[in-house]
């Protein structure tokens, strides 16, 4: 939408070890090299395990693949005895250029909240790694329709303390959580109403130049048959893509939506 460049960005989760994250990459690079595809007016991201992102490096390097790749975590700290944890810089390091955080799922499952996210997003961005932050309501409060104050509240959360400048190189995911992995997606309209608010939301906590900087995705069962009228909304600038990203030709056609 507007002058922003749309992302699209796999998030494989917790799938596909070395081996296959090569043979995915290769494929997905196959695919969109025989279609044309300008990176430059969709870029594409995966976001493999970490233990997949060295071997992704070695085959975007060697092949010079314009695909990007991110990780699907980041801890907050820098350094030190926080065993298991993987920092900002060892992923800069590996050429990563984006880091999911705050998803759904370590929210749930890591008791992850809005200043944890907050604090990840922003070791990302000290090491020029740009977080996909991941915002989005559970089926309960969609259904006492507080959907947009529910998720404008962890926008705010997690941009507490961000300069204007690292949010205005940031990506938000709305990712409903009722539409994760569930087949269930968002119609158009309930993405464009969140994405919108999110949008304007960053131009009352920043500028008005920010809000048009910052790309907003949409996440939650996008398929190769309905992005493109997700895309169609005005405010919704991508997609995180989790299962439909694990097959090279299905997150190419998600990638090629415009033809
Ligand atoms: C996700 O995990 O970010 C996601 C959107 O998953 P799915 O596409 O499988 O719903």
């Amino acid at each position: 939408a507007k002058n922003r460049t749309p992302l699209m960005a796999g998030n494989w989760k917790m799938n596909l070890d070395h081996h296959e994250a090569t043979h995915t990459v290769q494929k997905l690079a196959w695919t969109l090299k025989d279609a044309k595809h300008d990176f430059n007016a969709v870029e594409v991201v995966v976001c493999p395990p970490f233990t997949d992102l060295r071997s992704v490096q070695t085959l975007v390097d060697s092949d010079k693949l314009e695909i990007g790749y991110g990780a699907q975590d980041i801890s907050a700290h820098a350094k030190g005895a926080y065993t298991g944890e993987i920092s900002a810089a060892m992923l800069a390091k590996l050429g990563v250029g984006y880091a999911v955080v705050g998803h759904s799922e370590r929210r749930q499952y890591h008791a992850e909240d809005d200043a944890l996210v907050g604090a990840k997003a922003k070791a990302a961005l000290a090491a020029d790694i740009i977080p996909i932050v991941c915002v989005g309501e559970g089926l309960e409060i969609r259904q006492a329709g507080e959907q947009v104050a529910y998720t404008l509240a962890q926008v705010d959360g997690a941009f507490d303390g961000i300069s204007e400048q690292d949010a205005a190189r940031s990506v938000i995911a709305y990712e409903p959580v009722w539409a994760i992995g569930t087949g269930e997606v968002a119609t158009p309209e309930d993405a464009q109403e969140v994405c919108g608010a999110i949008r304007g939301r960053l131009a009352e906590l920043y500028s008005a130049e920010v809000a048009d900087a910052v790309r907003v995705l949409y996440g939650g069962s996008v398929k190769s048959g309905n992005v493109a009228t997700i895309m169609a909304q005005p405010d919704v600038d991508g997609a995180l893509v989790g299962g439909a990203s694990l097959d090279p030709t299905e997150f190419a056609a998600i990638a090629r939506y415009q033809s």
